[in-house]
């Protein structure tokens, strides 16, 4: 809720009330006795359901309350504006019931029970309905890989789904239609993590992609419908996956769940080895093909459209089979390993597309010279054909992907007149730091910049010019500003990103150590860039917010052009399968094509930096609120917390920056009129002082004793502490 300014009134009033924070004496501190309790008293920690109330706020002070509810099975604790929500790794039923979420949405002030998502959750859905500016809601989860940032997104939809049809019940609309909505609109949540998520060293149930979901609610506040953003899907997976970690889960949902008839269908015999299927024996719980196929349905994608799907994918498990050896003869195509001709003979029949001409465009590249633009034939080495392959499959799979996000929001996404606000859930990758990180990272750890940004802005910034502009004093708490990393990633007129796009217009043949010296030319004056000088390979580090990481540049200016050589593409609009000629079609080409397509080539990360100045751009026309996940241990065991391993989470989030601007700042920010109409008895006790003045100093009161509740119960010593302040105040001068 944001607190009205009282900006406009004489500073003498101002003046009173910092004097009065100077002089606490006037105020009996229960507070101080918790203190007290906190240090001498460990039994109690676990008792501190708000951060701001540990003394003094470090990260270890903060780590032994977290450790100490942990133990206790309490799994969220405030730190002021935030919330954090420690992963227990078990399921604990009761915790996310459907009885826990009425209680949360019944209950006259939310926030006087135990911190919990719902807490939040219900808040955003009250802030709709009082229509403070902004209107719309975003919550922003966040949290390194494994720390529950999807399972809370999952809750939260669940909780929106049941208090919409709770509202639903008493509302027009029928009970079938809400059911269906509700119900498609959580049916996204399956078949986008089979899609999208795979198992990896640090999570089972990894998302590979970012996510936005908008959930639509109608004047009446009844959900309407949703609309779903990705971001960024990682389809290297298909091709490549690091040791110990697996494809897709669709992959291995459609050869382990296939029925006979669909093995006979899509080629997929019992036991082949797929080169793309690593750890396939391995059993996870997100084998589950029933559930993506019943999902599916619901969501509009009849049984001929879900067999197209995966016959599409089990051609690129085929596809993968195709191995190439070295040719004899240099000027003629490479061979084909033993057994790749069945591979390529089934592959081809799954994706439509003639034999002859996959393995021709496989093998053979086309250039285009001269101002002519006579075309010249040239056979690929072997290393160049696996890469045309694998291009080929990564290509189907994202527009794939891409073609499901969107069949999904025509599904659930309701009409533009059946929805007036909406309430943002954010799930995207953390903050990632491997032995090797690339441009993937590198995007990765740019979106989490932009997002420490915009909480930085949002609430520190904001909060602390609020008080400015009130006109109370308050001594600026320095926060870790990062406009100078998000400047070296993307700003003007040199950064990393504006270079690695200068390369791929210019499309230059320079080396991984070109590139550095040019890059530490052109960027030398940022303080956030660095580079190790005992290494030999190529490479930068970047300082960011939440620690330093060493980017490798080898493959990186190839990585961004996420070349797709144009005779693949065309294999793919000649394909008889018609879904492939919907995900690819033939486009009309204009004019003068060719020369505007040289002056801006789109690459990754300026498709990147689009989409996510759009996802800014919405996250900044909202109220924000924000949920930081922690991974207590790196081995996702149950009920076991690592200090050491939260602790660095801990730091790379700034809470204790976070807490102590809240734990300084104002806990109770009630806007003037509902703070008149609830406090209206003590403008009785004293007529002659204006509303405004009883709102400030009972304001600047609150701010003394943290730890107190907007709750009616500190209503009786609000009461008494103001006719103190009253009593107090030195005599009006003039109005
Ligand atoms: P990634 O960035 O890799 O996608 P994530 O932050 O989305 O990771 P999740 O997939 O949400 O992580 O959580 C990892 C696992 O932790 C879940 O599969 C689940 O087993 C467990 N988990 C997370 N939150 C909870 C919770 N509140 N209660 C019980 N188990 C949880
Ligand atoms: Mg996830």
């Amino acid at each position: 809720m944001k607190a009205v300014s009282v900006s406009g009134r004489p500073s003498r009033l101002a003046q009173q009330i910092n004097g009065l924070k100077e002089n606490p004496s006037c105020l009996n501190e229960p507070y101080e006795e918790k203190l007290k309790a906190f240090l001498s008293d460990e039994d109690k920690l676990h008792l501190f359901d708000d951060l701001t109330k540990v003394n003094p706020v470090t990260t270890t002070t903060v780590l032994k309350c977290l450790q100490a509810r942990y133990a206790t099975e309490v799994f969220y604790t405030n730190a002021g504006c935030t919330l954090v929500a420690v992963n227990p790794f078990q399921p604990i039923f009761y915790l996310y019931s459907p009885e826990l979420m009425r209680e949360y949405h019944m209950a006259p002030r939310p926030r006087e029970l135990k911190p919990h998502i719902f807490t939040e959750a219900e808040q955003a859905y009250r802030n709709v309905q009082s229509q403070i500016e902004p209107v719309n809601q975003s919550i922003i989860v966040s949290g390194e890989s494994g720390a529950g940032k999807t399972w809370t997104s999952r809750c939260l939809m669940k909780f929106y789904a049941t208090i919409a049809a709770a509202a639903a019940s008493s509302s027009q609309m029928d009970n079938d239609t809400v059911e269906r909505i509700e119900r498609r609109v959580l049916d996204s949540n399956p078949v986008m993590e089979a899609f999208g998520n795979a198992c990896t060293l640090r999570n089972n149930n990894s998302s590979r992609f970012g996510k936005y979901i908008q959930l639509q609610l109608d004047g009446t506040q009844l959900l309407t419908g949703a609309s779903v953003q990705t971001y960024l899907l990682e389809k290297t997976r298909v091709t490549h996956q690091a040791p110990c970690e697996r494809n897709f889960h669709i992959f291995y949902q459609i050869t382990k769940g296939a029925s006979k008839d669909e093995r006979q269908e899509w080629n997929l015999p019992e036991r082949t080895d797929f080169f793309w299927l690593p750890n396939y024996e391995r059993n996870l719980e997100e084998d589950c093909f029933e559930i993506t196929k019943d999902a599916m349905l619901h969501l509009g994608i009849e049984n001929a459209t879900q067999n197209n799907v995966f016959k599409i994918l089990s051609g690129l498990l085929h596809m993968g089979n195709i191995q190439f050896s070295d040719s004899v003869d240099e000027s003629q195509p490479c061979d084909l390993q033993d057994n790749a001709k069945d591979f390529i003979k089934t592959a081809t029949s799954l994706l439509g597309v003639s034999e002859e001409e996959l393995l021709e465009k496989l093998r053979i590249r086309t250039i285009m010279a001269g101002k002519q633009q006579q075309v010249f034939k040239k056979p690929c080495s072997r290393a160049e054909c696996g890469m045309r392959r694998d291009c080929l499959a990564k290509v189907i799979y994202a527009r794939l992907f891409d073609w499901l996000v969107t069949v999904i929001n025509r599904s659930i996404c309701a009409d533009s007149s059946g929805w007036t606000n909406f309430i943002g859930l954010l799930d995207v990758y953390g903050f990632e730091s491997f032995p090797v990180n690339n441009l993937e990272q590198l995007c990765i750890n740019y979106a989490n910049e932009k997002l420490q940004q915009h909480f930085v802005a949002h609430y520190l910034k904001a909060q602390q010019e609020e008080y400015a502009a009130e006109g109370l004093a308050w001594s600026f708490i320095s926060y870790q500003d990062n406009q100078s990393c998000v400047d070296l990633i993307e700003g003007s007129p040199a950064s990393i990103f504006s270079l690695l796009n200068e390369e791929c217009r210019l499309n230059r043949s320079s080396n991984a150590s070109q590139f550095q010296a040019r890059l530490e030319k052109a960027l030398s004056s940022n303080p956030c860039i660095s580079r190790d000088k005992f290494s030999k390979t190529p490479h930068f580090i970047v300082s960011h917010y939440a620690g330093r990481v060493s980017y490798q540049i080898e493959e990186m200016v190839e990585k961004n052009k996420d070349p797709i050589p144009a005779e693949l593409i065309q294999l793919l609009q000649d394909s008889k399968d018609c879904l492939l000629q919907q995900l690819f079609p033939v486009e009309k080409e204009q004019p003068d094509n060719k020369s505007s397509n040289r002056a801006s080539v789109v690459t990754v990360v300026s498709k990147f930096k689009g989409s996510l100045d759009r996802l800014m751009h919405i996250l900044n026309s909202t109220t924000p609120c924000y949920i930081r996940c922690i991974k207590p241990n790196m081995d996702c065991q149950a009920m076991t917390f690592k200090k050491e391993e939260v602790l660095s989470q801990l730091e790379a989030c700034g809470i204790v920056e976070t807490i102590n601007i809240s734990a300084a700042g104002f806990p109770i920010r009630i806007p003037f009129q509902n703070f008149i109409e609830r406090y209206q008895l003590l403008r009785k006790l004293h007529p002659s002082r204006s509303e405004q003045e009883l709102y400030i100093n009972t304001y600047t009161f609150t701010k003394k004793k943290k730890g107190l509740g907007d709750t009616e119960d500190n209503a009786d010593t609000l009461r008494c502490v103001v006719q103190e302040l009253l009593q107090n105040l030195v005599p009006e001068q003039s109005a």
